[in-house]
């Protein structure tokens, strides 16, 4: 038995409590063979364990993780990247299904290791997209809760495809609303919603988009909003549409979002880390850059980043699954992530300093 105690990171903010954990390994190997240990006793108030911090595990709440195939330098502008047809595009269908599901192996791994239990990755490939990351995730499935938001393999729509894609994975993730013919998206949005599924879209990247069609179509969340006005977000929240924001890849194409106006706005906010080619699924990092360029427009709690994190994607999103930790889709069960001890302000000091180095344990509650 190992116990912990410090600052705790409630839905409401941080508490001081003691922990005492039972199983899993001693060292800092997070998921050794004995796998990952449990909670048995929580104390509020008591401090006598190893100093720590204790936070939920990470929640990644936007990722393109096959991306991480791409070993070459991206150059060129987000639509020569990222566009339809562009470099991503063209090395992705030249990539063949070994190399994918083993980049996409070593993506989910070192996810895991960096703390992060859930993902909300966007799959693009159709149905044979969904075979290869399916394949990928197996032997995950008790480690890492992985939403899989797919979209047709064309710009088109095929009511087979749609109805199998949307069988076989948590929802729709589309690019975006300007790419698609508005007849053709708005009947996908029509059959995603008939089915009972999410649909969620990029928005607003590198050009405002009519954000009253977008929200028309009835999304789950949107992703980017960098181009998005005060209005747009206030849209956004009249609909009680979340908002991931991903500023590192945002930053890669020059552009970063306006956080502490989407905060003002009342905006339900998560963090993502995008294009695997760009970003790991380092969440550390993100934060650290989401608080630093929150900076340049405003003034930000790091609190409010901490929570993007961790809390806020947990409520706001709050996807099912339906490939993980079990079949079932269990999730009743969370987990929590012990950090070395914290530097005076908690919240201030996980977001601007700590790191990979600094998790000491993986726990289950
Ligand atoms: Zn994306």
């Amino acid at each position: 038995m190992r116990t912990y105690s410090g600052p705790f990171l409630t839905q409401e903010g941080f508490i001081q409590a003691q922990i005492h954990i039972e199983g899993g390994s001693e060292e800092s190997d997070i998921w050794g063979d004995e796998g990952t240990g449990t909670i048995v006793d929580f104390e509020e108030g008591a401090d006598e364990g190893t100093p720590s911090v204790i936070i939920p595990t990470f929640y990644n709440a936007h990722t393109h993780s096959a991306d991480s195939v791409v070993k070459e330098v991206p150059k060129g502008t987000l639509s020569e990247i990222v566009g339809p047809g562009g470099f991503k595009h063209k090395a992705l269908s030249e990539a063949d299904e070994e190399d994918l599901v083993n980049s996409l192996r070593r993506y989910i791994q070192r996810a895991i290791d960096m703390g992060v239990s859930d993902i909300i990755d966007f799959r693009e490939g159709g149905i044979d997209g969904l075979h290869v990351i399916k394949s990928a995730f197996e032997g995950f499935e008790e480690r890492l809760r992985l939403r899989i938001m797919t979209r047709p393999s064309e710009m088109k729509y095929d009511e087979w495809e749609l109805n199998k894609i949307m069988s076989l994975s948590d929802g729709i993730g589309l690019s975006s609303y300007r790419d698609w013919d508005e007849t053709l998206i708005n009947r996908i949005a029509q059959a995603a919603n008939k089915m009972g599924k999410p649909l969620a879209l990029h928005c607003s990247e590198d050009e405002r988009e009519p954000i009253d069609e977008v929200l028309s179509l009835g999304v789950h969340h949107l992703v980017h909003m960098v181009e998005g006005t005060t209005d747009d977000f206030l849209a956004c929240v009249l609909e009680d549409v979340p908002i991931v924001v991903c500023p590192r890849s945002n930053m890669f194409f020059g552009k970063h979002p306006d956080i502490p106006a989407m905060l003002d706005a009342g905006v339900k906010l998560c963090l993502g880390t995008d294009n695997a080619m760009i970003s790991t699924s380092n969440m550390f990092r993100e934060m650290e850059l989401a608080y630093r360029v929150s900076r340049l427009t405003g003034d930000v709690d790091p609190m409010e980043i901490l929570m993007m994190a961790t809390w806020n994607p947990r409520k706001a999103l709050n996807l099912p699954y339906c490939i993980g930790p079990s079949e079932s889709g269990d999730d009743s069960k969370e987990q929590y992530m012990i950090l070395s001890e914290a530097w005076g302000d908690p919240a201030y000091d996980v977001v601007t300093r700590k790191g990979l180095d600094d998790i000491m344990d993986i726990v289950e509650w």
